[in-house]
């Protein structure tokens, strides 16, 4: 039984669907003003690997993820790099996609933009204005949080007690837009320069979290299953989504809310950690880290930490997650040698990690635990003597098959003899003793002498090559060498 804890209730929940199997998922995306860093990126993923155990525990899942596009923040960037908010928003859109890519994330079903769903967002509005929710003043369109009883109880907020109260500036007598502090925009009048829109209450461009709600309302239905962001964003943007949708639409909104942990970086002067922000000036970007650490590394980090759990990143945590990683690329490599290279014993052994690994995740997908378990398994693999050829390729299954559900994709490695020393040193002076390395010296070798036409070189080096049972192959990208 899949369990998930529910912000909402502050406690691990039964997950019913709304409708059969299907599932409904929204999480929130970025605002395109920049490439988005690696805190941004442990949210993504981890709710990419929430999405990939759904599907392949069985579930029919629908995953909307907006872009937003029209934002201060874009429109601050355009007039600092001289250019349009729309050329910003789509130069970053298309980074943002390809750094998901790279990322092995996959690509939600829906993608909506901001700008593209304006009709949507004004008849939100216009829903609230009527229904006595929210107020006009001067073509900005405010929500009254006074006017709905649940305001605040997502994010366990009373808008009159304790320290986040909120001043109700009609009863101290202050004019201000807004009749409460707490009080937040649907709708923002235009200013000069920027990007606008035309609407029942003049030119101008929705409020942030209006955005959300449209969304997920037109490409989801009310209510929907899964409603997901970062932790940062349970107040105030999941807050003014969720009241905003329930009052406009009278309906049901997610029925259960997830939130990841932080990510968080050392700060070298204070040795606190922080929360990594573009506002703190400690980022690091996702394609930077993807040209240092393997994105499959990248994922093992964010499995090894329960997602709802900060996460300190550093480099002894990469560290951790790459042996990690190798521990069972190698289990896997060993094995598929050993299954293609030899007959094996005869013992055969039981391979229960699945109900194991299926008991860890539907606990609110404790992927740490689920790992352990795989971990475990390998353990006993490794120590189990004269294993059957049968029960290594199911071993090699089952463990591709879960690090696939997480989105880990193995690197596949040939185990390369030791012998290829003596080869690389008898055909490129190689003097040095990584096997990896000796087959690069090798081809270079054959490279050249093919250039040189040098044929008996190459051809020696090809018949050398198999006396091990090694092939060259020559692909498009270069030339490898393979098991054959
Ligand atoms: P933003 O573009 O700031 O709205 O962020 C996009 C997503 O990244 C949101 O779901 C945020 O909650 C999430 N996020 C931002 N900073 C971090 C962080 N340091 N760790 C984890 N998630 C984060
Ligand atoms: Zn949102």
């Amino acid at each position: 039984m899949l369990k998930i804890y529910n912000t909402q209730n502050r406690k691990k929940e039964e997950f019913k669907p709304v409708k059969d199997n299907k599932i409904g998922m929204y999480v929130c995306g970025p605002t395109v003003y920049n490439r988005i860093h690696i805190g941004n990126a442990r949210t993504f993923i981890s709710f990419d690997i929430i999405r990939r155990y759904l599907i392949w525990r069985g579930y029919d899942v629908i995953f909307v993820q907006n872009v937003t596009d029209v934002d201060d923040k874009i429109i601050a960037r355009a007039n600092e790099e001289n250019t349009t908010a729309e050329e910003i928003a789509k130069k970053y859109t298309q980074l943002f996609i390809e750094d998901m890519h790279a990322a092995n994330v996959l690509d939600p079903d829906v993608r909506p933009k901001a700008t593209q769903e304006i009709g949507e967002m004004i008849k939100l509005v216009k829903a609230l204005v009527d229904n006595g929710n929210a107020y006009v003043v001067d073509g900005d369109v405010y929500f009254d949080v006074r006017s709905y009883n649940g305001y605040g109880s997502l994010s366990g907020r009373d808008i009159d007690e304790g320290e986040s109260g909120h001043r109700d500036l009609r009863t101290e007598g202050i004019e201000d837009r807004k009749r409460d502090e707490a009080d937040f925009a649907l709708w923002k009048a235009a200013k000069p320069g920027e990007p606008s829109w035309g609407s029942p209450w003049g030119q101008g461009r929705p409020g942030w979290h209006i955005e959300c709600s449209a969304m997920s309302h037109k490409y989801l239905g009310l209510p929907f299953d899964i409603h997901g962001g970062g932790s940062d964003l349970i107040f105030p943007h999941h807050e003014n989504e969720r009241a905003q949708s329930i009052c406009a639409y009278d309906s049901g909104f997610a029925n259960y809310w997830m939130h990841t942990g932080m990510l968080q970086i050392t700060n070298d002067k204070t040795g606190d950690n922080e929360k990594m922000s573009k506002s703190l000036n400690n980022f690091v970007l996702l394609y930077e880290a993807l040209e240092q650490v393997r994105p499959a590394t990248l994922r093992m980090l964010s499995l090894q930490t329960h997602y709802r759990s900060p996460l300190v990143f550093g480099q002894k945590r990469i560290d951790e997650a790459e042996a990690a990683l190798k521990r069972i690329e190698n289990t896997v490599n060993t094995l598929n040698w050993e299954i293609n290279n030899t007959s094996g014993g005869d013992k055969d052994i039981d391979i229960n990690l699945k109900d194991k690994f299926i008991e860890a995740m539907d606990d609110d997908f404790n992927t740490s635990k689920a790992l352990g378990e795989i971990f475990a398994f390998i353990a006993e693999i490794n120590s189990t003597d004269n294993l059957s050829n049968a029960s290594k390729q199911a071993a090699v299954n089952i463990i591709k098959e879960l690090m696939d559900a997480f989105g880990v994709e193995l690197e596949q490695q040939v185990n390369y003899p030791d012998e290829v020393i003596e080869l690389a040193a008898k055909y490129a002076d190689f003097k040095g003793n990584d096997k990896t390395e000796a087959i690069e010296a090798i081809l270079q070798a054959r490279a050249e002498a093919r250039q040189n036409k040098n044929w008996d070189i190459a051809d020696g080096i090809r018949d050398d090559l198999s006396k091990f049972n090694l092939q060259i192959e020559d692909t498009p990208d270069g030339s490898r060498v393979v098991q054959s």
